[in-house]
Protein backbone atom coordinates (compact mmCIF):
# COMPACT_ATOMS: atom_id res chain seq x y z
CA UNK A 1 0.00 0.00 0.00
CA UNK A 2 1.09 3.58 -0.59
CA UNK A 3 1.85 5.06 2.73
CA UNK A 4 2.68 8.46 1.59
CA UNK A 5 0.04 10.86 3.07
CA UNK A 6 -2.70 12.22 0.91
CA UNK A 7 -4.17 15.81 1.12
CA UNK A 8 -6.59 15.75 3.99
CA UNK A 9 -10.46 17.93 3.67
CA UNK A 10 -10.67 20.17 6.51
CA UNK A 11 -12.88 17.92 8.95
CA UNK A 12 -15.67 20.25 8.48
CA UNK A 13 -15.53 19.81 5.01
CA UNK A 14 -15.58 15.68 5.06
CA UNK A 15 -19.11 16.42 7.48
CA UNK A 16 -20.82 17.92 4.90
CA UNK A 17 -23.24 15.92 2.86
CA UNK A 18 -23.63 16.94 -0.57
CA UNK A 19 -26.45 18.60 -2.50
CA UNK A 20 -28.56 16.12 -3.92
CA UNK A 21 -30.39 17.60 -7.08
CA UNK A 22 -33.83 16.90 -8.21
CA UNK A 23 -33.63 14.09 -10.79
CA UNK A 24 -34.80 13.85 -14.72
CA UNK A 25 -34.52 10.38 -15.48
CA UNK A 26 -35.94 6.92 -14.54
CA UNK A 27 -34.47 4.21 -12.75
CA UNK A 28 -34.53 2.65 -16.07
CA UNK A 29 -32.56 5.77 -17.75
CA UNK A 30 -35.98 6.84 -19.21
CA UNK A 31 -36.75 10.84 -19.50
CA UNK A 32 -39.65 11.39 -17.82
CA UNK A 33 -41.17 14.85 -17.31
CA UNK A 34 -39.03 16.89 -14.97
CA UNK A 35 -41.68 18.29 -11.86
CA UNK A 36 -38.36 17.50 -9.63
CA UNK A 37 -36.68 20.98 -9.82
CA UNK A 38 -39.33 24.26 -9.58
CA UNK A 39 -38.33 24.88 -12.98
CA UNK A 40 -41.07 27.48 -15.15
CA UNK A 41 -43.52 25.14 -16.97
CA UNK A 42 -43.82 27.64 -19.86
CA UNK A 43 -39.98 28.11 -20.39
CA UNK A 44 -37.77 31.09 -21.07
CA UNK A 45 -39.25 34.47 -22.47
CA UNK A 46 -38.69 34.75 -26.19
CA UNK A 47 -36.63 37.48 -25.97
CA UNK A 48 -34.63 36.62 -23.63
CA UNK A 49 -33.92 33.36 -25.84
CA UNK A 50 -33.80 35.88 -28.39
CA UNK A 51 -31.04 37.62 -26.56
CA UNK A 52 -28.96 34.83 -26.63
CA UNK A 53 -27.39 35.47 -30.11
CA UNK A 54 -26.95 39.46 -29.07
CA UNK A 55 -24.56 38.33 -26.02
CA UNK A 56 -20.65 39.22 -26.55
CA UNK A 57 -18.47 37.34 -28.43
CA UNK A 58 -17.51 33.90 -26.58
CA UNK A 59 -13.67 34.47 -26.63
CA UNK A 60 -13.96 38.10 -24.44
CA UNK A 61 -14.58 37.91 -20.59
CA UNK A 62 -17.81 39.14 -19.80
CA UNK A 63 -18.60 42.43 -18.13
CA UNK A 64 -17.20 41.36 -14.30
CA UNK A 65 -19.55 43.27 -12.71
CA UNK A 66 -22.71 42.82 -15.24
CA UNK A 67 -23.26 46.39 -15.09
CA UNK A 68 -26.06 46.82 -17.77
CA UNK A 69 -28.04 44.00 -15.45
CA UNK A 70 -27.45 45.84 -12.86
CA UNK A 71 -28.83 48.99 -13.86
CA UNK A 72 -32.06 46.64 -15.28
CA UNK A 73 -32.80 44.68 -11.58
CA UNK A 74 -32.18 48.39 -9.82
CA UNK A 75 -34.75 49.92 -11.63
CA UNK A 76 -37.51 47.02 -11.75
CA UNK A 77 -37.14 47.24 -8.32
CA UNK A 78 -36.15 50.52 -7.24
CA UNK A 79 -32.70 49.59 -6.17
CA UNK A 80 -29.68 51.59 -6.84
CA UNK A 81 -27.44 49.55 -8.63
CA UNK A 82 -24.33 49.96 -6.60
CA UNK A 83 -26.39 48.02 -3.81
CA UNK A 84 -27.03 44.94 -5.84
CA UNK A 85 -24.55 42.05 -6.08
CA UNK A 86 -24.33 39.38 -8.87
CA UNK A 87 -24.24 35.61 -8.57
CA UNK A 88 -23.38 32.22 -10.13
CA UNK A 89 -26.85 31.31 -9.07
CA UNK A 90 -28.57 32.69 -5.89
CA UNK A 91 -26.68 29.70 -4.63
CA UNK A 92 -23.45 31.47 -4.97
CA UNK A 93 -24.79 34.41 -3.02
CA UNK A 94 -26.17 32.38 -0.33
CA UNK A 95 -22.44 30.59 0.34
CA UNK A 96 -20.29 34.04 0.03
CA UNK A 97 -22.76 35.85 2.56
CA UNK A 98 -21.93 32.68 5.08
CA UNK A 99 -18.14 33.06 3.99
CA UNK A 100 -18.34 36.65 4.46
CA UNK A 101 -19.62 36.55 7.74
CA UNK A 102 -19.20 33.50 10.03
CA UNK A 103 -15.85 30.67 10.25
CA UNK A 104 -14.46 28.09 12.46
CA UNK A 105 -17.00 29.14 16.22
CA UNK A 106 -19.45 31.00 14.82
CA UNK A 107 -23.27 29.70 14.23
CA UNK A 108 -25.28 29.75 11.50
CA UNK A 109 -28.99 29.42 12.15
CA UNK A 110 -31.87 28.13 9.94
CA UNK A 111 -35.32 26.20 10.42
CA UNK A 112 -35.80 22.54 9.97
CA UNK A 113 -36.75 22.02 6.89
CA UNK A 114 -34.74 24.80 5.14
CA UNK A 115 -33.41 25.09 2.30
CA UNK A 116 -30.64 22.29 1.98
CA UNK A 117 -28.32 24.43 1.01
CA UNK A 118 -28.01 26.62 4.42
CA UNK A 119 -26.37 23.54 5.97
CA UNK A 120 -23.94 23.05 3.11
CA UNK A 121 -22.87 26.85 3.18
CA UNK A 122 -22.56 27.03 7.21
CA UNK A 123 -20.61 23.96 7.14
CA UNK A 124 -18.33 25.36 4.00
CA UNK A 125 -16.98 28.58 5.87
CA UNK A 126 -16.11 26.09 9.39
CA UNK A 127 -19.67 27.54 11.19
CA UNK A 128 -21.76 25.35 13.13
CA UNK A 129 -25.21 25.04 11.61
CA UNK A 130 -28.02 25.36 14.32
CA UNK A 131 -31.62 23.56 13.32
CA UNK A 132 -34.05 25.52 14.55
CA UNK A 133 -37.32 23.59 15.17
CA UNK A 134 -40.01 24.53 12.72
CA UNK A 135 -43.88 25.00 13.36
CA UNK A 136 -45.94 22.64 11.47
CA UNK A 137 -43.39 22.93 8.45
CA UNK A 138 -43.15 27.22 8.78
CA UNK A 139 -40.73 29.13 10.48
CA UNK A 140 -41.07 29.43 14.50
CA UNK A 141 -39.53 32.79 15.22
CA UNK A 142 -39.86 32.52 18.83
CA UNK A 143 -38.23 28.95 18.63
CA UNK A 144 -35.89 30.34 16.08
CA UNK A 145 -34.87 33.92 18.25
CA UNK A 146 -34.29 31.56 21.44
CA UNK A 147 -31.00 29.99 19.73
CA UNK A 148 -29.15 32.70 18.86
CA UNK A 149 -26.60 33.59 21.36
CA UNK A 150 -23.12 35.87 21.03
CA UNK A 151 -22.08 33.20 18.43
CA UNK A 152 -24.54 33.74 15.85
CA UNK A 153 -23.35 35.50 12.67
CA UNK A 154 -25.99 34.52 10.56
CA UNK A 155 -29.79 33.48 10.17
CA UNK A 156 -30.95 32.26 6.75
CA UNK A 157 -34.80 32.24 6.29
CA UNK A 158 -36.26 31.47 2.65
CA UNK A 159 -39.66 33.36 2.32
CA UNK A 160 -41.63 31.24 0.70
CA UNK A 161 -39.48 28.35 1.78
CA UNK A 162 -38.01 25.27 -0.40
CA UNK A 163 -39.48 22.19 -0.23
CA UNK A 164 -42.38 23.27 2.50
CA UNK A 165 -43.56 26.44 0.60
CA UNK A 166 -44.67 27.95 3.83
CA UNK A 167 -44.03 31.62 4.22
CA UNK A 168 -43.45 34.32 6.67
CA UNK A 169 -45.75 37.12 6.59
CA UNK A 170 -44.73 41.07 6.48
CA UNK A 171 -45.29 41.15 10.48
CA UNK A 172 -43.63 37.92 11.36
CA UNK A 173 -40.31 39.02 9.08
CA UNK A 174 -40.32 42.58 10.77
CA UNK A 175 -40.78 40.56 14.40
CA UNK A 176 -37.53 38.68 13.88
CA UNK A 177 -35.66 41.32 12.51
CA UNK A 178 -36.23 43.58 14.92
CA UNK A 179 -35.39 41.12 17.74
CA UNK A 180 -31.85 39.65 16.04
CA UNK A 181 -29.19 41.60 17.21
CA UNK A 182 -27.56 44.38 14.44
CA UNK A 183 -24.62 42.39 13.58
CA UNK A 184 -26.38 39.43 12.81
CA UNK A 185 -26.89 39.09 8.84
CA UNK A 186 -30.32 38.38 8.14
CA UNK A 187 -30.39 36.71 4.65
CA UNK A 188 -33.73 36.61 3.30
CA UNK A 189 -33.74 34.29 0.28
CA UNK A 190 -36.66 35.16 -1.89
CA UNK A 191 -36.00 32.60 -5.11
CA UNK A 192 -39.41 31.77 -4.87
CA UNK A 193 -40.28 35.91 -3.96
CA UNK A 194 -41.97 36.81 -7.74
CA UNK A 195 -45.29 34.03 -7.14
CA UNK A 196 -45.94 35.68 -3.71
CA UNK A 197 -49.26 37.36 -4.14
CA UNK A 198 -48.17 41.16 -4.12
CA UNK A 199 -50.79 41.60 -1.59
CA UNK A 200 -49.07 39.12 0.86
CA UNK A 201 -45.50 41.00 0.32
CA UNK A 202 -43.07 39.93 2.95
CA UNK A 203 -41.39 43.23 3.16
CA UNK A 204 -38.15 41.82 3.18
CA UNK A 205 -36.54 44.48 0.25
CA UNK A 206 -37.50 47.09 1.78
CA UNK A 207 -35.61 46.27 5.14
CA UNK A 208 -32.76 45.59 2.90
CA UNK A 209 -33.13 48.80 1.83
CA UNK A 210 -33.35 50.90 5.25
CA UNK A 211 -31.39 48.26 7.70
CA UNK A 212 -28.13 47.59 7.82
CA UNK A 213 -27.86 43.53 8.34
CA UNK A 214 -30.77 42.39 5.71
CA UNK A 215 -29.56 40.83 2.60
CA UNK A 216 -32.34 39.62 0.06
CA UNK A 217 -31.38 37.21 -2.59
CA UNK A 218 -33.44 36.39 -5.65
CA UNK A 219 -32.95 34.24 -8.97
CA UNK A 220 -33.47 33.78 -12.72
CA UNK A 221 -33.95 30.42 -12.00
CA UNK A 222 -37.41 30.33 -10.98
CA UNK A 223 -40.08 33.04 -12.42
CA UNK A 224 -37.50 33.88 -15.35
CA UNK A 225 -37.38 30.25 -16.50
CA UNK A 226 -33.45 30.82 -16.98
CA UNK A 227 -31.91 28.23 -14.42
CA UNK A 228 -29.61 26.54 -16.94
CA UNK A 229 -27.63 30.02 -17.03
CA UNK A 230 -27.34 30.12 -13.48
CA UNK A 231 -28.34 33.96 -12.52
CA UNK A 232 -28.57 35.33 -9.08
CA UNK A 233 -28.45 38.49 -7.48
CA UNK A 234 -28.90 40.15 -3.77
CA UNK A 235 -29.40 43.56 -2.33
CA UNK A 236 -28.74 45.09 0.98
CA UNK A 237 -26.91 47.74 2.91
CA UNK A 238 -23.38 48.90 0.67
CA UNK A 239 -21.48 47.57 3.13
CA UNK A 240 -22.94 44.07 2.77
CA UNK A 241 -22.88 43.93 -1.43
CA UNK A 242 -18.96 45.22 -0.55
CA UNK A 243 -17.96 42.26 1.57
CA UNK A 244 -20.02 40.26 -1.26
CA UNK A 245 -17.96 41.50 -4.32
CA UNK A 246 -14.50 41.19 -2.38
CA UNK A 247 -15.37 37.53 -2.45
CA UNK A 248 -17.35 36.31 -5.57
CA UNK A 249 -16.32 35.02 -8.55
CA UNK A 250 -14.64 37.92 -10.88
CA UNK A 251 -16.19 36.79 -13.67
CA UNK A 252 -19.84 35.23 -12.50
CA UNK A 253 -21.95 35.58 -15.09
CA UNK A 254 -21.19 34.34 -18.67
CA UNK A 255 -21.89 36.71 -21.30
CA UNK A 256 -24.74 34.52 -22.82
CA UNK A 257 -26.19 34.97 -19.15
CA UNK A 258 -25.84 38.65 -19.12
CA UNK A 259 -27.36 39.08 -22.46
CA UNK A 260 -30.58 36.87 -21.69
CA UNK A 261 -31.24 38.40 -18.19
CA UNK A 262 -31.15 41.78 -19.52
CA UNK A 263 -33.75 40.62 -22.11
CA UNK A 264 -35.92 38.53 -19.40
CA UNK A 265 -36.00 41.61 -16.80
CA UNK A 266 -37.40 43.75 -19.69
CA UNK A 267 -40.16 41.28 -20.46
CA UNK A 268 -42.20 41.67 -17.46
CA UNK A 269 -45.05 40.43 -19.31
CA UNK A 270 -43.56 36.83 -19.33
CA UNK A 271 -42.92 37.03 -15.79
CA UNK A 272 -46.81 38.16 -15.10
CA UNK A 273 -47.79 36.11 -17.94
CA UNK A 274 -45.73 32.85 -15.17
CA UNK A 275 -47.26 34.31 -12.20
CA UNK A 276 -51.12 33.92 -13.40
CA UNK A 277 -50.11 30.09 -14.52
CA UNK A 278 -48.79 29.26 -11.39
CA UNK A 279 -51.71 30.86 -9.21
CA UNK A 280 -54.46 29.14 -11.15
CA UNK A 281 -52.85 25.74 -11.67
CA UNK A 282 -51.40 25.43 -8.19
CA UNK A 283 -55.36 26.32 -6.86
CA UNK A 284 -56.50 23.70 -8.76
CA UNK A 285 -54.04 20.87 -8.36
CA UNK A 286 -54.48 22.29 -4.59
CA UNK A 287 -58.37 22.09 -4.95
CA UNK A 288 -57.51 18.77 -6.31
CA UNK A 289 -55.98 17.02 -3.30
CA UNK A 290 -57.85 18.52 -0.76
CA UNK A 291 -61.42 16.78 -2.61
CA UNK A 292 -59.68 13.83 -2.29
CA UNK A 293 -60.46 13.88 1.62
CA UNK A 294 -60.11 10.85 4.25
CA UNK A 295 -56.99 9.16 2.33
CA UNK A 296 -54.39 11.33 5.09
CA UNK A 297 -53.30 13.48 1.75
CA UNK A 298 -52.32 16.93 3.10
CA UNK A 299 -51.00 19.23 0.62
CA UNK A 300 -49.13 22.28 2.50
CA UNK A 301 -50.09 25.69 1.81
CA UNK A 302 -48.00 26.95 -0.60
CA UNK A 303 -46.70 30.71 -1.76
CA UNK A 304 -44.38 28.96 -4.38
CA UNK A 305 -44.09 27.26 -7.52
CA UNK A 306 -44.69 23.72 -5.99
CA UNK A 307 -46.84 22.21 -3.45
CA UNK A 308 -45.48 19.48 -0.89
CA UNK A 309 -47.71 17.02 -0.20
CA UNK A 310 -47.76 15.09 3.25
CA UNK A 311 -48.93 11.26 3.06
CA UNK A 312 -50.24 10.57 6.14
CA UNK A 313 -52.61 7.92 5.48
CA UNK A 314 -52.44 4.27 4.08
CA UNK A 315 -50.72 6.03 1.03
CA UNK A 316 -47.06 6.49 1.27
CA UNK A 317 -44.97 9.12 -0.61
CA UNK A 318 -43.09 6.30 -1.73
CA UNK A 319 -45.50 4.86 -3.50
CA UNK A 320 -46.71 8.02 -5.13
CA UNK A 321 -43.22 9.07 -5.97
CA UNK A 322 -42.35 5.30 -7.43
CA UNK A 323 -46.25 5.69 -9.25
CA UNK A 324 -46.16 8.82 -11.03
CA UNK A 325 -42.62 7.46 -12.35
CA UNK A 326 -44.96 4.81 -13.76
CA UNK A 327 -46.97 8.03 -15.66
CA UNK A 328 -43.57 9.77 -16.91
CA UNK A 329 -43.18 12.30 -14.24
CA UNK A 330 -40.60 12.73 -11.98
CA UNK A 331 -41.19 14.51 -8.38
CA UNK A 332 -39.44 14.98 -5.39
CA UNK A 333 -39.29 12.59 -2.82
CA UNK A 334 -37.36 13.59 0.16
CA UNK A 335 -36.53 11.12 3.17
CA UNK A 336 -32.82 12.45 3.14
CA UNK A 337 -34.15 15.98 4.70
CA UNK A 338 -36.32 14.09 7.32
CA UNK A 339 -39.83 14.53 5.09
CA UNK A 340 -39.86 10.55 4.03
CA UNK A 341 -43.79 11.31 4.10
CA UNK A 342 -43.39 14.01 1.91
CA UNK A 343 -43.43 14.42 -1.92
CA UNK A 344 -42.16 18.07 -3.43
CA UNK A 345 -44.14 18.49 -7.36
CA UNK A 346 -43.60 21.32 -9.21
CA UNK A 347 -46.53 22.98 -10.53
CA UNK A 348 -46.75 22.18 -14.04
CA UNK A 349 -49.25 22.79 -17.23
CA UNK A 350 -52.59 22.06 -16.87
CA UNK A 351 -53.12 18.91 -18.09
CA UNK A 352 -49.73 17.40 -16.43
CA UNK A 353 -51.28 18.83 -12.72
CA UNK A 354 -54.49 17.03 -14.00
CA UNK A 355 -52.65 13.87 -14.89
CA UNK A 356 -51.23 13.48 -11.64
CA UNK A 357 -53.99 14.76 -9.73
CA UNK A 358 -55.88 11.80 -11.18
CA UNK A 359 -53.31 9.16 -10.77
CA UNK A 360 -52.70 9.95 -7.11
CA UNK A 361 -55.95 9.38 -6.77
CA UNK A 362 -56.39 6.40 -8.31
CA UNK A 363 -53.32 5.26 -6.11
CA UNK A 364 -55.62 6.68 -2.76
CA UNK A 365 -58.33 4.85 -3.42
CA UNK A 366 -56.42 1.62 -4.12
CA UNK A 367 -54.45 1.87 -0.90
N1 LIG B 1 -32.97 29.25 -2.60
C1 LIG B 1 -34.00 28.39 -2.64
C2 LIG B 1 -35.01 28.42 -1.55
C3 LIG B 1 -34.10 27.48 -3.71
O1 LIG B 1 -35.11 26.59 -3.75
C4 LIG B 1 -33.13 27.49 -4.73
C5 LIG B 1 -33.20 26.54 -5.90
N2 LIG B 1 -33.36 25.21 -5.59
C6 LIG B 1 -32.08 28.39 -4.61
C7 LIG B 1 -32.03 29.27 -3.55
C8 LIG B 1 -30.92 28.43 -5.57
O2 LIG B 1 -31.29 28.72 -6.83
P1 LIG B 1 -30.25 29.21 -7.93
O3 LIG B 1 -28.87 28.92 -7.46
O4 LIG B 1 -30.63 28.45 -9.14
O5 LIG B 1 -30.48 30.69 -8.05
Amino acid sequence: TDLTPFPQPKPWISAIHAYVPGKSKGADGRPLTKLSANENPLGTSAAALAARADAAAPALYPDPDSNALRAALGDLHGVPAARIVMGTGSDEILHIAAQAYAGPGDEIIYVRYGFSVYDIAARRCGATPIVAPDADYGTDVDALLALVTDRTRVVFVANPNNPTGSFLPAGDLARLHAALPSDVLLVVDQAYGEYVAPADEDGALALAERAGNVLVTRTFSKIYGLAGERIGWGTGADHIIDALNRIRGPFNLSNTAQAMALAAVADQAFVEASRTHNLEQRTRFVAALEAMGNHGIRPLPSQANFVLILFEGALSAQTVYEGLMEHGYITRWLPNQGLPHGLRITIGTAAQMDEIAAAIRQMAERA
